[in-house]
């Protein structure tokens, strides 16, 4: 008997721990939400997997949102709730490790059908007298493709990109969003006006840098943890008609490096004398001059890069590009001669391609479609993305490229110089300590399942790369950050955010203080059963106690008693403990 009541309590306190007993899915139902909630098994494995397909949660349920004010219903009744659940926006799912995703709430949707997302945010460009005010306002699970379409329609178009478009607004802006232009315009994060922004507490609010600046700031990089964007306000730029493509190869690092910061050095100069977007990659193999990111060179004009690589090694390939129309039909040949001749390529390596701007932008998707027809799209993907700063990049080549990677690899390595102060140091974003740093992005697809793949390709093999690329940067003391962060440890998040932990563990407290919001971060842990946090720093909150100790203490003396109140209160007293202990560790490792 007494083994049985041990049983049952022991359970009970696994489905309150596991799946939040005081919350299912059914109960969201009252909240009036005019959006779907789903339970349905597609959408539910939707929402347990992303691109990267290495790490799989199940939501408690799926919501597929009509309304900003839907998302405010939802997560104001996560913050509200007794024992609370976290609230994670998923964009397009195109994260590596997880990030859009947890097993303790609901997984908010905000990508859906073009047909809905139009009813839910029209598109509407503003054109205005002044150029710089001609903006689009957008809802913040849009992919990007979709508002590059709307505003083709009015001739204008965003002006700062990522290589792949079929990624939402909201999850770009969380992370940073950058592309061959970020050297001249900045990362996308420096290229919006306003935001709509659901917190952590449920409170709609417009955020610009002259309104609720300390929000707008945290969010531009935020890691989707201070709230959720329901709109963007994107500055426009009349669209370019056509792009001139060119790439020239390098068998020397120094002096492909030396162009590539010549080049981006020139963003302050007119239009006509500098390029508009810069970029460049590592061809480690023969396989990779023509790689997924892009069809550049035809099947039927293969290039031989033995007949440049004399020797065998490393080469780099510079990839640039410069937009024109009508008006500077005539001028474009000039502008880019005289650019080019400043270079030291590798003489007759140049290789030139022409295009409408959409197809340009639109380039990686191409790919896609193929490496979907053949199986390769939906494979693990163990991404790499760093920034390094520009006085070490020749020790990254050394160790890594003619190093580390052997001369196999297993995707693109794409490899480009920006300059930091085209970046807000005010958002949340993190990057090297000098003016110039480098992207270097190992955008790896481990074959393991597709018969006849070497080793090299495994997703084990791929992975224990990364991590040796990443201690060989360690113990040469090489000072990068990870671009898209990974990491499972508080230390290392304190690490990565560096001198501005304190301002993210203050702004985190700020907006978001039951931590509900993009748990699959892994930087805060969720604050499930009490208020701590808030209670701590609210003096409002009664008797400066979290609230659902006070309810389960309360519970326990309204006899008669069920046993599930006496866990209850056992639970919310053990998860207070642990809160305490939890920010006093906290506040040490800041002090
Ligand atoms: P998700 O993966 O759905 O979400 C990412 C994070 O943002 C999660 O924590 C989520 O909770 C949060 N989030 C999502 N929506 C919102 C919202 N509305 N409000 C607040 N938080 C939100 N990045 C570049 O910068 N440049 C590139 O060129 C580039 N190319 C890529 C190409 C491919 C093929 C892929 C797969 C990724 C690429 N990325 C690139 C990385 C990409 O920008 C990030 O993975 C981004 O997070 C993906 O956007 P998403 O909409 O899929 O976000």
């Amino acid at each position: 008997m007494a083994t049985n009541k041990l049983l049952l309590t022991f359970a009970i306190c696994r489905l309150i721990v596991t799946v939040g007993l005081t919350l299912r899915p059914t109960e969201l139902l009252r909240l009036g939400l005019d959006g779907q909630l789903s339970l349905d098994p597609t959408d539910m494995e939707t929402a347990s997997l992303d691109f990267g397909m290495m790490s799989r949660a199940e939501p408690l349920a799926v919501f597929h949102p009509a309304s900003a004010e839907d998302v405010v219903r939802l997560v104001g009744a996560a913050y509200g709730s007794v024992n609370g659940f976290t609230v994670s926006a998923k964009g397009h799912g195109h994260s590596i490790n997880g990030q859009a995703q947890t097993s303790h709430g609901v997984v908010i949707e905000m990508s859906g059908s073009v047909k809905k997302l139009a009813q839910l945010s029209p598109l509407v460009p503003m054109e205005q007298e002044e150029q710089e005010q001609r903006y689009v306002d957008v809802w913040g699970g849009e992919l990007w493709i979709d508002v590059l379409r709307a505003t083709l329609e009015y001739g204008l178009a965003p002006k700062s990109w990522t290589d792949y478009l079929y990624l939402s607004v909201g999850g770009t802006l969380s992370n940073a969003g950058i592309s061959g232009q970020a050297f001249n315009h900045g990362p996308q994060i420096s290229n919006v006006y306003e935001l709509d922004v659901v917190t952590g507490k449920g409170d709609l609010l417009t955020c610009s840098e002259e309104q609720n600046s300390e929000l707008f700031h945290a969010v531009l990089g935020g890691l989707g943890q201070f709230g959720i964007i329901t709109r963007a306000r994107i500055p426009l730029e009349p669209a370019p008609q056509r792009v001139r493509w060119i790439r020239a190869l390098y068998s020397n690092f120094t002096a492909f490096t030396k162009d590539q910061e010549f080049l981006i050095s020139l963003h302050g100069h007119p239009n006509s004398q500098k390029f508009d977007y810069i970029e460049g990659f590592v061809i480690v193999d023969d396989g990779l001059i023509n790689n997924w990111r892009s069809s550049f060179f035809s099947p039927r004009n293969p290039v031989k890069i033995t007949s440049f690589n004399a020797n065998g090694g490393v080469l780099y390939c510079l990839e640039v590009t410069k937009n024109y129309d009508e008006s500077s039909a005539n001028s474009i040949d000039q502008e880019i001669e005289a650019l080019l001749e400043k270079l030291d390529f590798i003489p007759t390596s140049v290789f030139t391609t022409d295009l409408p701007y959409v197809d340009f932008l639109d380039r990686v998707h191409k790919n896609e479609l193929k490496l979907r027809s053949k199986g390769l799209w939906d494979v693990p993907h163990p991404w790499l993305n760093l920034f390094v700063p520009k006085s070490r990049i020749s020790d990254f080549d050394n160790g890594v490229f003619k190093g580390i990677l052997g001369n196999k690899t297993s995707g693109p390595i794409l490899i480009y110089p920006m300059n930091k102060d085209k970046w807000d140091h005010r958002s949340s974003v993190v990057t090297p300590d000098e003016q110039v740093f480098y992207l270097v992005a190992f955008l790896r697809s481990a074959l393991d399942t597709v018969i006849g793949r070497d080793e090299s390709q495994s997703l084990e093999y791929l992975t224990n790369q990364n991590r040796q690329i990443l201690r060989f940067c360690d113990d040469a003391g090489i000072k990068l950050k990870q671009y898209l962060p990974h990491y499972t440890t508080q230390e290392e998040w304190m690490d990565h955010f560096g001198d501005k932990w304190a301002q993210f563990y203050q702004r985190k407290m700020e907006f978001d203080p039951r931590r509900i919001l993009a748990t699959g971060q892994r930087i805060f842990k969720p604050s499930f059963t009490t208020k701590v946090a808030s209670c701590a720093r609210d003096p409002d909150r009664p008797f400066g106690l979290p609230l659902d100790l006070v309810c389960g203490i309360f519970h326990t003396q309204l006899v008669p008693v069920p046993l599930i109140w006496y866990v209850q209160a056992l639970l919310a007293l053990i998860n207070f403990l642990e809160e305490k202990m939890y920010l006093k560790h906290l506040g040490t490792a800041q002090g």
